[in-house]
């Protein structure tokens, strides 16, 4: 008996090293599926723009496009050369979060001045799209890497503006607490149904893939705001009704360590 009570520690430390191992080697293989479900996914994204733009273009080089339509057929090749170097800066972005960022700064710096410059830079789509936008708050000073706060905000707000109606609004507020900063992003557009709620912030997950072509998306947004967070330490929550708007709830740690 007293051999057993030297021996049973051993054994139960023995069966949690086993268990910990069978986890890290499940999550390695889940990890290593991402990736290779992402590169497919990636190749696919790609070759759809690529052979609009080869189709259209053999057209024109065949004369076989009418001097009027010759415009409309350049301005489609234009259209889907964008899509493509959006969706290829987003898979940059996506990758240089994946591989944690290392040569992204922390540094002392404001979200609420981060959040105007974004703001900012989205007053024309937003115009175009005959949604307002808006800003409100105070200084909210804290500890982060400004490039990847600045993405935070810009494709929540984006995303507000793309699924939203003309006449709809875009509010973004911001509030400083002690230890964290509350970032909220609403909008009046046309939400999320329920059960997509929790799948948005997957790579290439859509809920409506044509709206989201047609509005330039990439499938990609919300997956670098999802790493973005992580990196923070920050949380985000989804309140949504479909046909009324969406609201994004982030919470972000000014000092995350
Ligand atoms: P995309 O490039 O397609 O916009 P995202 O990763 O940014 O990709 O978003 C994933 C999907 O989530 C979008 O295709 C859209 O269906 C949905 N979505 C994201 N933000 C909003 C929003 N504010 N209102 C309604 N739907 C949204």
């Amino acid at each position: 008996e007293d051999d057993f009570k030297e021996i049973a520690p051993l054994i139960r430390r023995m069966t949690q090293q086993q268990e910990q191992l069978r986890k890290d080697r499940d999550e390695i293989a889940r990890s290593a599926q991402i990736r290779q479900d992402f590169t497919a996914n990636v190749s696919h994204e790609l070759k759809t723009p690529l052979h609009a733009i080869s189709g259209y273009a053999e057209l024109l080089e065949n004369g076989m496009v009418q001097e009027k339509d010759i415009r409309p057929f350049a301005a489609k090749i234009r259209s889907e050369s964008l899509r493509m170097a959006k969706l290829v800066e987003d898979t940059i972005g996506l990758s240089k979060l994946d591989s944690g960022a290392p040569e992204m700064k922390w540094e002392d710096t404001d979200l609420f001045t981060i959040a105007e410059n974004a703001v900012d830079c989205l007053e024309i789509p937003a115009e175009e799209a005959g949604v307002s936008i808006s800003l409100q708050g105070k200084s909210c000073p804290m500890h982060g890497i400004p490039e990847t706060l600045y993405s935070i905000v810009y494709n929540l707000c984006e995303n507000g503006i793309k699924y939203n109606h003309s006449g709809g609004y875009v509010h973004v507020h911001l509030e400083p607490t002690e230890s964290e900063i509350l970032l909220t992003v609403s909008d009046s557009g046309i939400g999320i149904p329920e059960d997509a709620q929790s799948r948005i912030f997957e790579r290439f997950y859509r809920v409506d893939k044509s709206r989201s072509k047609e509005v330039g998306g990439t499938g990609l947004g919300l997956s670098i705001v999802k790493h973005a967070l992580m990196i923070h330490h920050a949380t985000v929550h989804v309140d949504s009704i479909p046909g009324k708007g969406t609201t994004f709830t982030v919470r972000i740690p000014r000092r995350p360590m």
